[in-house]
């Protein structure tokens, strides 16, 4: 079985850890047990800092999957020390609300050392595989091409402003409301040749529970990366692959993050059924096969199912490896009920 998920930062990470405990996890034999693990990882917070480019999203991912991250401060590397931060900011060359740890900083420096050298952001991730063990999960860049969000807000005067993502993010916790977002670039964008090649053999596609705005929706909103993801499985021997998602909304809350400041700028409600909608039922032009909610929000399953979206209410929350493989394990059993 191929596995295809798209996915964010944090919480793309820790399904995608669960994912690959749950295959390592299945009954020798099964399809599950034999599945290989590719992901899409959304790129649309990556910037330029201090001449380094940082791919917030696919460190995250990185450092995730190879036991680096530290796992209290819930981002980076353990271990971390912030000795050249510190020197930087003391020059007036990163903002004090940005700091970045000195491991961190080795990954960023060896980055745009490739970059530069002429690597693709694609080739790239292929060289920092080589250094860290990922246990047989492949990552993609969503796109090769630079689609930094910027995001437009009021300004005292009332003109409207705009700032990087990150300056919006970090700087004012996403507490400044934010008219829109703006993927600079996009427009001119594509889908990278990992994640494309990866969709055309795809068995199961799945949506990681991840910012459905700035995560996901940057990803889907890459010109061909929809078509694609719709048309996964072309390639392969199955045919169609099912596309199942995992609500990042239990109970009306964006569990970790500010998911819910996104939303409110797109219109959609920061409940598990309004971002099904938002990302709609395949039957009616949408994405989605299925969709899992919460426990919490089993009384959304009904309604989901008459619009056409095989809904279900499992345990959501990710609390440790059990709870997210627990979860990876629904969504493939969700992508096989949904194929039958
Ligand atoms: P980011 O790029 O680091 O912001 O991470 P993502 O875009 O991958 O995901 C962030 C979102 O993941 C949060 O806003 C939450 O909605 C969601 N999330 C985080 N932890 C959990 C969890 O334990 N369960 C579920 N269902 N969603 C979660
Ligand atoms: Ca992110």
């Amino acid at each position: 079985m191929r596995i295809v998920v798209l996915a964010g930062g944090v919480g793309g990470a820790r399904f995608v850890r669960g994912l690959r405990e749950a295959v390592r996890r299945a009954p020798v034999g099964s399809d599950l047990a034999e599945a290989s693990i590719d992901v899409i990882v959304n790129t649309g917070d990556d910037w330029w800092l201090a001449g380094l480019r940082i791919t917030p999203d696919l460190d995250s991912m990185l450092y995730t999957l190879s036991g680096q991250n530290d796992e209290v401060r819930g981002w980076g590397r353990v271990g971390e020390s912030e000795r050249v931060s510190g020197e930087l900011q003391a020059y007036g060359v990163t903002p004090e609300w940005f700091t970045l740890g000195d491991l961190d900083l080795g990954t960023h420096i060896a980055r745009s050392a490739w970059l530069r050298s002429g690597l693709t952001p694609s080739e790239v991730v292929a060289r920092l595989h080589e250094r860290w063990d990922l246990s047989g999960v492949r990552l993609h860049p969503a796109t090769d091409h630079e689609i930094d969000t910027h995001v437009w807000v009021a300004s005292d005067t009332g003109a409207e402003e705009d700032m990087h993502f990150q300056e919006w993010w970090t700087r004012y916790r996403a507490q400044v409301p934010a008219l829109r977002f703006e993927q600079r670039g996009i427009d001119l964008a594509s889908p990278s040749p990992g994640a494309l090649t990866a969709l055309d053999a795809a068995d199961v596609v799945l949506i990681a529970p991840s910012n459905p705005v700035v995560s996901i929706g940057t990803i889907l909103g890459i010109p061909g990366m929809r078509d694609a993801v719709l048309a996964a499985g072309a390639g392969a021997s199955r045919g169609r692959a099912p596309i199942v998602g995992v609500s990042p909304i239990i109970a009306g809350s964006a569990v970790r993050g500010m998911a819910d400041a996104c939303l409110t700028t797109i219109g959609v409600a920061t409940d598990a059924g309004a971002v099904a909608r938002h990302y709609g039922p395949r039957a009616q032009g949408g994405l989605l096969d299925a969709w899992l909610v919460g426990l919490e929000d089993e009384s959304l399953v009904a309604g989901l199912r008459a619009d056409g979206v095989a809904a279900d209410a499992v345990p959501l929350w990710m609390r440790d490896l059990d709870t997210a493989a627990a979860l990876a394990d629904a969504a493939v059993d969700a992508a096989q009920a949904a194929a039958r």
